[in-house]
This record gives C-alpha cells, structure tokens and sequence, in this order.
C-alpha cells in the first residue's frame, strides 16, 4: 500500500508537527489516497526490486524514495490493536539530541563536529501492553519502639501491632517491546509514554516511517511485564508500612492475574552515529523527546572533572489502589 496524493500523485506521509497526512511536493493537508498494490519485493510506486527488512511492515524504496506499508505484515494476526503517532519531527528530535549533547560534559570537544551520520530514522517499535490485577495479602507484626529518661532511670516502651494490608492493584498497560533488534534496557528506559495518546491503528500514520511487526508473541514476553508488576506491587506494600521500628512477616501472598493483553506500535527515532571507527545510537522518544544513548567519553575530560554521575529515571504504571488497615 502506498499513500498518493490527489492532487499531484506525489507520496503523502504522516507529519508529526502538523498531525495530520502532509503532500511535501505540493503541500495538501490530508490528500491521501491509499492505493493497493506492490508487495514485499516490489515496490506498488516503481515496480523496483525491494531488500525489506526481516521484519519489516513498512519502509522506503530506496530506488524511488517513497514509503510503502506492507499489507500482509499489517493485517489478520499482525494487525496492531492501537498506535501512538509520532508528536516529533525529525527536525524537533536534531533539536532535543543536540540540546543532550550540549548537557553531557564528557563529551569530546570534537564529537558534535566530526560526527558522521550513518543513519536517521523514525521507527515503530512492536509492543505489547499486558493489563494485570495483582492482589496482596499481607501480615505482620509491627514493633514502635519509644524511649525517655526520668530521674536516673532510662524506660524503653516497645510496641506490637498486628499489622494487615489487604491491596487490590489494577495495573494497565504495562509495556513490553517486542523486538529483537532494540536492546530491552534501551526500551525500558524510552519509558514514560503517555498511553492516554494511544489511537486506534490506522496504516496513515506509518507512512514515512520504518515499522516492524512483533518478534516474539505475548505468551513469549509475559513474563517481563508480571516481573513489572509484581516489583510495583511490592513498592506500594512497603510504601503502606512505613512508620515503624521493626516489622516482621507472617503470611504474605501475592496474586496476579492477567487481564487482557494489546498489541501496539510506540515511536522512536533512531540515529547512528561514527565517531573514530565506531558507531554510536542514540534513541528518542518520539512521542516526548526524551533521549537514551552514550557519547564517546574523553579521557582528558574526565580525568579533569574526576568522576561522572549517571541517574536514570525508571517510570511506574498507572495504578488504581485500594488499602485496608487495621491496627
Ligand atoms: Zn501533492
Ligand atoms: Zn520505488
């Protein structure tokens, strides 16, 4: 399938600062025609041959610079359930990597200058999205431990509570992607989105850019997206029993149960970068700007400044929680 423009027959793409179908040779808003046709080794606007990608469901001709989105790779089982359109352009992320570069201290003087670019691309990257209930049962003891002096005398007072926790968590949405080729950790750290932007999948909105179907079903990944929840689940437990000396466990039994699970598509942009014979990425977020990638570190730069501090900032899912305590 390839998006054509009505006007001037030109290939339409998706432009993220205008939020809607963009004509670059003629420049209509929303003058899409899509028109069937081509395949996974010929290209529906040239008939030239195509070397699409394993896992491919959208990408450009390189013989004739248009994009195309693959059906067979879009539909029946690859069909994704929602997609978050990309929010920035390709100029706004130069922007937001460069305003990066500028922050990282270490960088070599002479990074920015002779950088080469191997390649910029946006991508859509295959997730899954896993809803969960997780119920938690919890018991202990609790000890508060107050002390005084009178007199000559010093009085310890220790406490006992039994402390029960009873939560019902409903998480929506967890994340996990689903491509072989974008390292987990890079994935993970993309993270926030904001899924409330999530749309119902259309093909327009892979028009200009690199799509990819899933690599791995959701059975296969289930397991990193409970891991998510249980860790959240466990934080909520001890954020709810703070305020004592000492606890001690009695029974604790956490439940999970699976509540549905959707396949979707979240954007990033991908540059490669060489630097002295090595070839550095960067990825960003290309729903929020946010940037995940290393730069070359100079020796120099760092024996000046002595150490270099990185802090990484992981996001929690949305959660509806409930408590009961009795004491
Ligand atoms: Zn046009
Ligand atoms: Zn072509």
């Amino acid at each position: 399938m390839v998006f054509k423009c009505k006007n001037c027959g030109g290939n339409v793409v998706y432009e993220p600062s205008r939020g809607h179908m963009y004509c670059p040779h003629c420049e209509s808003l929303d003058s899409e025609d899509a028109v069937q046709g081509g395949s996974l080794t010929q290209c529906a606007v040239c008939g030239a041959p195509l070397a699409v990608r394993q896992y491919a469901s959208s990408g450009r001709c390189e013989h004739c610079g248009s994009y195309l989105v693959f059906n067979e790779r879009v539909e029946g089982e690859y069909e994704p359930c929602w997609i978050l359109p990309f929010c920035l352009n390709k100029d706004s992320a130069v922007e937001a990597m460069e305003r990066e570069f500028g922050r990282r201290l270490f960088t070599p003087t002479d990074f920015m200058s002779t950088k080469s670019l191997e390649k910029m691309e946006g991508r859509y990257v295959p997730f899954w999205l896993y809803d969960y209930q997780a119920h938690y049962d919890f018991a202990g003891e609790g000890t508060v431990v107050r002390s005084w002096t009178s007199g000559d005398t010093e009085y310890v007072e220790t406490s006992y509570y039994e402390v029960i926790r009873q939560m019902d968590v409903d998480f929506d949405r967890i994340p996990a992607d689903a491509s072989y080729e974008l390292a987990d950790g890079v994935m993970d750290l993309m993270e926030p989105y904001d899924y409330g932007a999530l749309t119902d999948y259309a093909p327009k909105y892979m028009s200009g850019f690199y799509g990819e179907i899933y690599n791995q079903d959701a059975r296969e990944l289930e397991e990193r997206a409970k891991a998510k929840a249980r860790e959240a689940s466990e934080e909520l437990l001890r954020g709810s029993l703070q305020g004592y000396t000492g606890m001690r466990t009695l029974d604790r039994k956490l439940e999970m149960h699976a509540d549905g699970v959707h396949y979707a598509l979240m954007p990033v942009w991908q540059y490669l970068y060489r630097y002295r014979g090595k070839t550095y990425a960067f990825h960003i977020n290309g729903q929020t700007g946010k940037v995940v990638g290393t730069t070359p570190v100079s020796r120099g730069k760092v024996l000046a400044y002595g150490a270099s501090v990185f802090v990484i900032v992981a996001a929690i899912c949305r959660l509806a929680l409930n408590f009961l305590e009795i004491l």
